[in-house]
């Protein structure tokens, strides 16, 4: 019986298809350059994608076809070498399209396993987000921005070939970095490329995160129907048509807090969230209008309150906003929970000023990808930059 390794790579639907896709591909033309048989595939139920929901590709890989052939014989893998997570909020948990429920991003790591993560975060900060596990993980930062680009382009700052290299550093019974280096030469035939891998390869460190770190929160569990209970199809509630819903806080009359899903929540799909000014916002309904999923809670007083739970984190709201800084989106690694920011505002408002500025300006940088032409010529060379210096 031979050696059975497996890598996830967890990415935002769309805008990292392709990266994932390069990834997983190298892997398995790496391995085959050491005689190892591999394959590479999504993960069924995130197909057809969607933006920015999470999405994993993976690749098998093995010593001998036989077991090769008895790994691919599980559906998808249920335990992994390697988890590689190309955007840094997916350490707040995965949750697919087809709806897995949230799952933790380490859920799939074997004991001692590595997280690999690209991010200009501190390790600290992502082991925070990261749900706890029960065995000892390794955790990886790949310093740099995560690589978002659109469906028909792709942003080549060599964030796919500096994981190659660091797969080649933390698992090198799957391949070498020579090995890595000869499949970046063929398939993209560039040495600056190649040399990217191997600076990765040489810096790239990791540090253990025990049992005892990381978010205590439990992750949503569910237990599947048994096929007597299922119905003739699955349905998905949809928000009953002006029904106006108490508010739970207060019990005050007038707002409207649109009914939603009890179950489907969206906390994982954005990588950025509104911050919302009510001290200068004019009540203009533009937010809620173009709001796409019918984030925004009409308050008692005619303010427009940006729901957590349904907000995907387009930025439409910021875009359609006519008053100045009423409407900021900040990278959703700024924050620890999904509470209302409008209990918070009326609460203490003062206190909501100090926080909403301290949140804008701590403002990291984070794109849904094409916003401009000419923004990846803009991207690209600070990203090499940081993958020089590494
Ligand atoms: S970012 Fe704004 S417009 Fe987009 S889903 Fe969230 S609240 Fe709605
Ligand atoms: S678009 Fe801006 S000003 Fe208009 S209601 Fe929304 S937050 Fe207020």
């Amino acid at each position: 019986m031979g050696r059975l390794f497996a890598i996830e790579i967890i990415y935002r639907g769309i805008f990292q298809k392709t990266l994932a896709k390069n990834i997983s591909r190298a892997i398995v033309l790496a391995a085959h350059h050491e005689g190892k048989p591999g394959i590479s595939f999504g993960r069924y139920g995130d197909s057809p994608e969607r933006n920015g929901i999470p999405a994993k590709n993976f690749a098998i890989v093995a010593t001998d076809e036989i077991t090769l052939e008895e790994g691919m014989a599980k559906y998808e893998p249920k335990e992994v070498d390697i988890t590689i997570a190309v955007d840094d909020t997916l350490c707040k948990g995965v949750e697919s399209w087809a709806w897995y429920g949230l799952q933790p991003v380490n859920k799939l790591l074997k004991p001692n396993g590595t997280l690999i993560v690209t991010s200009l975060e501190q390790p600290q900060a992502l082991v925070e987000m990261s749900h706890r596990k029960e065995t000892p993980y390794e955790l990886a930062v790949l310093k740099g921005t995560p690589s978002f680009s659109g469906l028909w382009v792709y942003k080549d700052d060599h964030t796919d070939v500096r994981i190659l290299g660091a797969i080649a550093r933390f698992l090198p019974d799957l391949f070498s970095l020579q090995s890595v280096q000869k499949v970046i030469l063929d398939e993209w035939k560039d040495q600056i490329k190649a040399e990217s891998a191997a600076r990765t390869f040489e810096r790239i460190s990791a540090t253990t995160v025990s049992p005892d770190q990381g978010n205590p929160e439990v992750p949503y569990k569910f237990d599947l129907p048994k096929w007597h209970e299922m119905g003739e199809g699955i349905a998905i509630p949809s928000i009953p048509a002006g029904k106006a819903v108490e508010d739970p806080t207060t019990h005050a009359e007038g707002g409207f807090r649109p009914d939603r899903n009890p179950t489907f929540k969206k906390f994982t799909t954005r990588t950025m969230r509104p911050v919302v000014n009510f001290d200068t916002c004019i009540k203009c309904t533009l937010c809620w209008l173009h709001c796409p999923d019918s984030c925004f809670d009409v308050t008692p007083e005619g303010l427009y309150d940006a729901n957590m739970q349904a907000c995907c984190g387009c930025g439409v709201c910021e875009a359609v906003c006519p008053v100045k800084d009423c409407v900021t989106m900040v990278n959703e690694a700024a924050f620890h929970d999904n509470a209302s920011q409008w209990e918070m505002w009326r609460k203490d408002k003062e206190g909501y000023e100090a926080w909403l500025q301290q949140k804008i300006k701590e403002h990291p940088q984070r794109s849904h990808g094409f916003r401009y032409r000419g923004q990846y010529e803009e991207q690209v060379p600070e990203m090499l930059e940081i993958a020089r210096q590494g």
